[in-house]
This record gives structure tokens, C-alpha cells and sequence, in this order.
């Protein structure tokens, strides 16, 4: 991602919270967190191994932050330990940010119904979608009333996008995880809410086979005919984190260019094309 100024204030201001997810700068939980922290919050950041601690450690640095915690979110003994060190060094927390997913390679490529096996669907459902509803929960045990929670998902779970597979089956698990956690936190005045992001070039996108011809047909299919700026999907996260978010909750909001929207595109290179 290019350097990008992040616009500045307070509305952050006084909030701490976990952001879990940065792999690297190219991270949406990177572009998130920048955004948030331009707004004033404290963060603590999870990392998974000593490579990726490497890359992160700089760059929570660089945003004044020191709580860095090694985190598996299929290892429970981790999830504890991050959670403990929140308690430990800031007692209570006021946001969440969940930007986890995984599947096989294997997975991810080719045929839906030939392709996924019982290991790959466990284990992608695991990750991307349980992750959020155990770490939602040992976050809510120390979280003030009013805070906050936002999760990242994909349209591959309302449609059928080639090769996404599982994951749009884990994201369509993810969204609904959403809504019951949103309902059982929303007395406590805590909102939950997940952004259904375009494509961005991150790892995680690295990881889709044909993820080239999906960059490219989004920017011809969708409203803006454009890519989506991880600025924007930032920019609704702390609209969702922070106080801006008022009685939002239970909510999949997309920031994808109108992608979403269109059912049929109108003139434009991919009309074209097709002449
Ligand atoms: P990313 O930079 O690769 O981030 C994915 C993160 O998930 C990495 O930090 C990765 O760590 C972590 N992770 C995977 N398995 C884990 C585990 N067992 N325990 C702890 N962490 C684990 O990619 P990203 O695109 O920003 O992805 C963030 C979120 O946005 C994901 O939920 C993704 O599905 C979603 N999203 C992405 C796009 C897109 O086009 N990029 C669009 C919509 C939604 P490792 O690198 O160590 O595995």
C-alpha cells in the first residue's frame, strides 16, 4: 500500500483495543490500524511466529505501540496469554478489530465440490469464522459497555466468486457469527459489525487462484470502476469503532466500490468487451 495520509482528530481519543491480523504493510488490519491511531487510540497488536514479529514489531513502533502478543487463534493456550496481557497491562479494552482468515491452497483453486475436503473445511471455518466468535468472547470479558467490535469479510459469501470456495462458505459463517454475537453483546451496548471488503493486494489475496482476473474484474464490474482503496474500508472501521457508529450493529457493510450493487454493468470497458 502507498503511503497514505490518514486523516487526524480524536475520536479515538482514550480508546485502547487488540487489532489482530497485521501481516505486513499491505495488511487492511495495517490500513486500520494506522486510522485509528491518526485518531487518537492506544493499540495492542497480536502476531503469529518470529517472522511475522520481524515485519510488525516496526510498524506498531511506528504508531507508538509496545503490547505486541505471539498469537495462534487456533492455540488456546495463546489465546489465553493475549488476552491476560491485556487485562494485565490495560484492565479493560474498548475496541476489536478481527482481520484473520485461512484456508489451504488446495482449497482455494478449481472445483468447490471435487476440491474441499473434511481437514480443509474444518480447519477454514476454524480460523476465519470461530477465531472471531472465541476471541469476540474473551475480548467482551474485559471490554467496557460501549465498546466496540469489526470483523472482515467478502462478498464470496453472498455470491459465487471462482476459486474463493470454502472461504466464502467461512465468510458466510463469519457474517452470521456476527449477528449472534452482535445480539448477545448489544445489552452491554457493544457493537458488532463486519466490513465486506473488495480485493486488496494483500498475502491473503495472494493465496486465490485467478486473484489477478478478480482485481481486474472488479474494477470493470463495479459502480466506481475502481479498486478498493484499503483507506476507505479504514475509514469504516473507525466510523464503526468509534462513537461515529452509534447504534450501528449486527451490521456486513461493504466498501467495495458498489460492487455489491450492480447486477449488470452498465457502459464502460467491460460492456465493451463484450461488443
Ligand atoms: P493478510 O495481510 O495476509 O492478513 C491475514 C492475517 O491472518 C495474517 O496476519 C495471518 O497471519 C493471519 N492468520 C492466518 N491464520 C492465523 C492463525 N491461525 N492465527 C493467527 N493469525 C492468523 O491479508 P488481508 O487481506 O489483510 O486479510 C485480513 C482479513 O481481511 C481476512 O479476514 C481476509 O479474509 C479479509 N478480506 C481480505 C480481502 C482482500 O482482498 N485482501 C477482501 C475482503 C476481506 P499469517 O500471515 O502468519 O498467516
Amino acid at each position: 500500500m502507498a503511503e497514505q495520509n490518514f486523516p487526524t482528530g480524536d475520536l479515538m481519543k482514550g480508546k485502547r483495543g487488540l487489532i489482530m491480523g497485521v501481516a505486513n504493510k499491505n495488511s487492511i488490519a495495517w490500513a486500520i490500524a494506522r486510522q485509528l491511531a491518526a485518531q487518537g487510540a492506544e493499540i495492542a497488536f497480536t502476531y503469529q511466529g518470529e517472522a511475522l514479529l520481524r515485519r510488525v514489531k516496526p510498524l506498531a513502533e511506528s504508531i507508538g505501540s509496545d503490547i505486541l502478543v505471539e498469537c495462534d487463534v487456533t492455540d488456546d493456550a495463546t489465546m489465553d496469554n493475549t488476552f491476560a496481557t491485556l487485562k494485565d497491562k490495560w484492565g479493560k479494552i474498548d475496541f476489536l478489530v478481527h482481520a484473520i482468515a485461512f484456508a489451504g491452497k488446495d482449497q482455494l483453486a478449481g472445483s468447490f465440490v471435487d476440491n474441499t475436503t473434511r481437514e480443509g473445511f474444518k480447519s477454514a471455518l476454524d480460523i476465519s469464522a470461530f477465531s472471531f466468535v472465541d476471541a469476540a468472547r474473551r475480548a467482551s470479558e474485559i471490554m467496557n459497555d460501549g465498546g466496540a467490535m469489526v470483523t472482515l469479510t467478502y462478498l464470496g459469501s453472498e455470491r459465487v466468486v471462482p476459486n474463493y470456495n470454502v472461504m466464502g462458505v467461512a465468510k458466510a459463517a463469519l457474517e452470521a457469527c456476527t449477528r449472534y454475537i452482535a445480539a448477545d453483546l448489544g445489552p452491554r451496548s457493544i457493537r458488532v459489525n463486519a466490513i465486506s471488503a473488495g480485493p486488496i493486494k494483500t498475502l491473503a489475496a495472494a493465496g486465490i487462484g485467478s486473484g489477478r482476473h478478480m482485481f481486474k474484474f472488479n474494477k470493470a464490474a463495479s459502480a466506481m470502476q475502481d479498486n478498493t482503496d484499503p483507506m476507505g474500508v479504514a475509514g469504516a472501521a473507525l466510523y464503526l469503532l468509534s462513537d461515529l457508529g452509534l447504534s450501528c450493529t449486527g451490521e456486513t457493510h461493504h466498501v467495495d466500490g458498489g460492487f455489491h450493487a450492480i447486477g449488470m454493468p452498465q457502459e464502460g470497458p467491460l460492456r465493451e468487451a463484450m461488443e
